[in-house]
């Protein structure tokens, strides 16, 4: 399968060449050149998720051969035999989850196998240093799945006072002889420049091909973060089909707490592949700049930014939106390169009238506030006995205002967290008093408040030696990072 830029639709390349680059030179994002439709699948093989991964991956990457076998190593370590299982609560709500990985938390679905992917397409020569700045999660992830993978390196940028304690664990004591974390002092804008400044310096790069290694990232703009999350909206599918809560063929809506729009994004390419879905509820935080565009058809910048307990959606650029606005101008790259650099110079964009009719068919917005997602955890665990963490509680706080609009159709809520990554916030919801309490003492307390086992993954932590601890100065990270390949 060929894939194009979303500012320059006629310029094709292959798959594995897109997920080595990363980004498209003309700055647009790549996409398949057309839809591939779901193949015919057995019940048997739909909720083996190693085989569907594979096959739906096949589907793009038709250049690498022996993807079962990568899929398979890839899901071997996650916690539970469907991998992303659905699992419906005491109120009949069904609920995708999507953390049972190594992390903790969704990126896990798609950082597991991208590793192994690039590997794959890299050919026989030549090592891959991947450069990643994050605001906490996509760092372990990477990280993880990064891991002692052959011919590559990974170095992870964190800002040295924006992540929480028990996300700046997770990496520092990250094991693997590939793998590198760098403090930097500043915020998460400083780290992501300094290695957006990287990727765009020629001396660097000449300087990192000089010791074998070309540059590429694994952020959620990568077209090999997307395609391994269509898969789990198959098997979530398909997992009601056997369970028999849904006939074959029936519509379906999901509800997705939504950031950088990657998640819902794959959900949209799935319904787009063939997979019976009604509609995608696109759930925000207060941070509420993606229902504003659903509801009135323009993305504006201008509003102030805030800091959540949900911050991995805490994003006023959702990057991967870019796709769907693709999608909607009929696949026309020279309108959205026009809208892209009107954001970029102006800080917003419209789309016409006609599209964001369009767009309601497939769509719906809507956001919770602090407040109405904390008693959402509340409500959860005390009348319905789930506990869900605070990025999936502002999905399950959107469905309960969507319901009210009288739409019966079957509808899975994703969760994208163990509420065990955010003891502390998830604490404080269920109106326990957990102040002074540090993150493993919350996470204990929370396990005998609620009867689930602590992960042995959060638990270990507490012990593991600290591997990383370099402290930098932004620019000092370039002769830092050549030190280390
Ligand atoms: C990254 C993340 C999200 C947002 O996903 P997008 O693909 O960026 O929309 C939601 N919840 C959690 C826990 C995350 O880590």
């Amino acid at each position: 399968m060929k894939l194009v830029s979303t500012r320059n639709s006629s310029e094709r390349i292959s798959a594995s060449a897109a997920m080595l680059a990363g980004m498209a030179p003309d700055g647009g994002l790549y996409v398949p050149e057309t839809f591939p439709q779901i193949p015919e699948l057995s019940e048997k093989a739909a909720l083996d998720y190693p085989v569907l991964s594979a096959r739906v991956l096949g589907l793009f990457f038709d250049e690498i051969k022996g993807i079962e076998a990568i899929t398979r190593e890839a899901y071997k370590s996650f916690g539970h035999p469907l991998v992303a299982p659905v699992v419906k609560t005491a109120s009949g709500e069904y609920v995708l989850e999507l953390w049972h990985g190594p992390t903790l938390a969704f990126k896990d679905m798609a950082l597991s196998v991208l590793p192994r992917l690039m590997a794959a397409a890299m050919g026989e020569s030549g090592n891959l240093l991947i450069l990643v700045a994050t605001s906490g999660d996509t760092g372990k992830a990477a990280l993880e799945g990064f891991c002692d993978v052959p011919r590559t390196r990974i170095v992870v940028f964190y800002p040295n006072d924006g992540v929480s304690n028990m996300q700046r664990l997770q990496m520092v004591t990250q094991e693997g002889s590939n793998t590198h974390v760098m403090a930097v002092r500043g915020n998460f804008d400083d780290a992501q420049n300094a290695v957006k400044a990287m990727f765009t310096d020629a001396v660097f790069n000449a300087q990192a091909a000089h010791k074998g290694y070309s540059l590429s990232s694994a952020n959620s703009i990568n077209f090999g973060r997307l395609a391994p999350q269509i898969a789990y909206y198959l098997s979530a599918y398909a997992q009601l089909v056997a369970h028999g809560e849904i006939n074959n063929g029936e519509r379906i809506n999901f509800v997705v707490p939504t950031g950088n729009f990657g998640n819902i994004l794959a959900a949209y390419y799935a319904k787009r592949m063939g997979l019976p879905v009604a509609r995608l509820i696109c759930a925000s935080n207060k941070n509420n700049i993606l229902t504003d565009f659903f509801k009135q058809g323009s993305y504006c910048l201008e509003r102030p930014f805030f800091k959540t307990m949900s911050p991995s959606m805490d994003i006023l650029i959702s990057s991967n939106l870019e796709r769907l606005v693709f999608e909607l101008m009929g696949r026309d790259a020279t309108a959205v390169s026009a809208m892209m650099q009107r954001l970029k110079e102006e800080g917003r964009f419209d789309i016409p009238k006609a599209m964001q009719a369009a767009l309601e068919t497939d769509f719906y917005a809507d956001w919770c506030d602090e407040d109405e997602t904390a008693q959402t955890i509340r409500r959860m665990f005390e009348q319905k006995n789930y506990l869900p963490d605070t990025h999936t509680a502002v999905a399950m706080g959107v469905f309960e205002k969507y319901k009210k609009l009288g739409d019966r159709t079957k509808t899975v809520i994703v969760s994208t967290a163990s509420p065990y990554k955010f003891p502390e916030d998830v604490l404080c919801c269920l109106g326990v008093q957990a102040e002074g309490l540090t993150g493993f003492d919350a996470a204990r307390r929370l396990s005998e408040l609620t009867g689930l086992s602590l992960p042995l993954k959060i638990a270990a932590l507490e012990t593991k030696p600290v591997r990383h601890t370099g402290v930098y100065e932004k620019d000092a990270l370039q002769k830092a990072v050549l030190g280390v390949i």
